[in-house]
């Protein structure tokens, strides 16, 4: 529970330290080639040279015909061009004819244009939709009146326009979203190489817990921070191995934990706070080098961090995030997620923040940096910020209710509505998440 006693605790660190502290033990993880298709969000590990040009033939922009400009600079709506139609050219086939004087060739969207030809036609500028209405098979149209002159090279998409040989598309160290994917495959690959995900084996402590799936027992609760922290590894592109849950007892913890030490990072939840089961941290102490800090947030203040060492002697950093759910997740935020961005490569660590106007009071008091949740909404173009209710760090539902991490700073005791805050977005309303 948060309790107002420790206002001037000496040893609590600041949300600096304590992430600076994390992110020293973490480097970049060594890059792999991995399907295509599963590299969202990945960093790409190498530079992406183009050995094609993109588009690699010029091709028609439009459905129309494909012309001399020449032929039809005196085409207008009441001085229509006449143009023999000499075939018809669809994506996917080449050309096996030019386009001479006096004449058009049929041409749709995506289809190479015929040598000889500079221009394309949409059908709106021409007469094939009177030909059409009075019956007649598109096929079979021989002649069509151009009715607009257009201008040169229009909807002529030229070779290369997009890409050209030779030409470096993406850079090494750019994070993978649907265009770079996108791109990569354009250029005929199906594989990439990237930094590999890390592996976060997620561990719950606690007499208390019992799996969702199984019957309900009184006096029981169901292990939701496992839940919500894999979910969290998974949003930032981590991959989620969970443990179990470990009983509050030496034998169950070590045996836990041990199933862990093929991962990149160990994620327990509980047991960290002060005047707690002693065990959990004895059986981290014994087996390696954690400290149990104080970390000036609310929630989560109270959070473990350091290395364990397994039975043969391997090494694994271990972040013992707090028992109370919401305190779970707002830890993992501000001291998780920049630790998985940065073995994925990521440079940019922070999460982004807007300016919001506050619409509730937040009262600060004792001394931490309050991360109140919040329910931001813009209205004519400024952010504004109400608070989900109960902050209480057990009551889950709030971070159901926010999109966003109202901050009111360490040193400030009371922030009032219309005061301007700021707020670290969880996701925005962009269709990526439904709420
Ligand atoms: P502790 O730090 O072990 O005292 O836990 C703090 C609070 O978080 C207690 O109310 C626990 O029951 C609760 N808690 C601990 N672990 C979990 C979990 N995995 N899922 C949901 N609540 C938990
Ligand atoms: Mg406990």
């Amino acid at each position: 529970m948060d309790s107002h006693s420790h206002h001037n605790e000496p040893d609590m660190l600041s949300v600096e330290e304590a992430r600076d502290r994390i992110l020293a033990m973490f480097q970049p993880l060594t890059p792999e080639h991995v399907d295509l298709l599963d590299a969202l969000g990945q960093v790409l590990d190498e530079d992406i040279v183009s050995d094609i040009k993109i588009p690699p033939l010029a091709n028609s922009a439009m459905d129309g015909y494909a012309v001399q400009y020449a032929d039809i600079v005196t085409a207008g709506p009441e001085t229509p061009v006449t143009l023999n139609v000499d075939g018809y050219i669809a994506a996917g086939q080449l050309p096996d004819r030019p386009v001479t004087k006096g004449n058009a060739i049929r041409i749709m969207t995506g289809a190479p244009i015929p040598p000889g030809a500079n221009t394309v036609i949409p059908f709106e500028d021409t007469s094939e939709y009177e030909l059409k209405n009075v019956g007649m098979n598109p096929m079979d149209i021989d002649k069509v009146d151009i009715k607009l002159a257009s201008s040169l090279g229009s909807n002529v998409r030229p070779a290369g326009q997009d890409i050209e040989i030779g030409e470096k598309v993406l850079s090494k160290g750019v994070v993978l979203r649907p265009g770079e994917i996108g791109v990569i495959a354009s250029l005929g690959r199906n594989k990439v190489k990237v930094i590999r995900r890390p592996s976060i084996a997620v561990l719950a402590t606690g007499d208390e817990l019992i799996e969702p799936g199984r019957p309900s027992e009184e006096g029981r609760i169901y292990d939701s921070n496992s839940y919500g922290v894999c979910a969290s590894v998974v949003k930032y592109g981590g991959r989620p191995t969970f443990l179990g849950i470990a009983q509050d007892n030496l034998v169950s913890m070590n045996s836990k934990i041990e199933e862990g030490f093929n991962a990149d990072m160990i994620l327990t939840s509980a047991g960290v706070s002060k005047g707690d089961y002693d065990i959990v941290k004895d059986v981290l102490v014994s087996r390696g080098e954690i400290d149990f800090w104080s970390v000036r947030m609310r929630p989560a203040k109270p959070l473990a961090f350091g290395v364990l060492f397994s039975d043969e002697g391997k090494k694994i950093p271990h972040i013992g995030l707090p028992g109370n759910p919401v305190s779970a997740l707002v830890a993992f935020e501000e001291l998780v997620r920049p630790a998985i961005l940065k073995m994925m490569g990521y440079k940019e660590l922070d999460k982004p923040t807007v300016k919001a106007i506050l619409e509730d009071d937040i009262v600060n008091s004792d001394g931490r940096r309050v991360y109140a949740r919040a329910i931001i909404t813009n209205k004519d173009g400024t952010y504004y910020a109400s608070l989900t209710g109960s902050q209480g760090s057990n009551v889950l539902t709030s971070m159901v209710r926010a999109n966003g991490l109202a901050i009111c700073p360490e040193d400030v005791e009371c922030m009032k509505a219309g005061q301007e805050v700021e707020v670290q977005m969880l996701d925005w309303a962009d269709g990526g998440y439904s709420r």
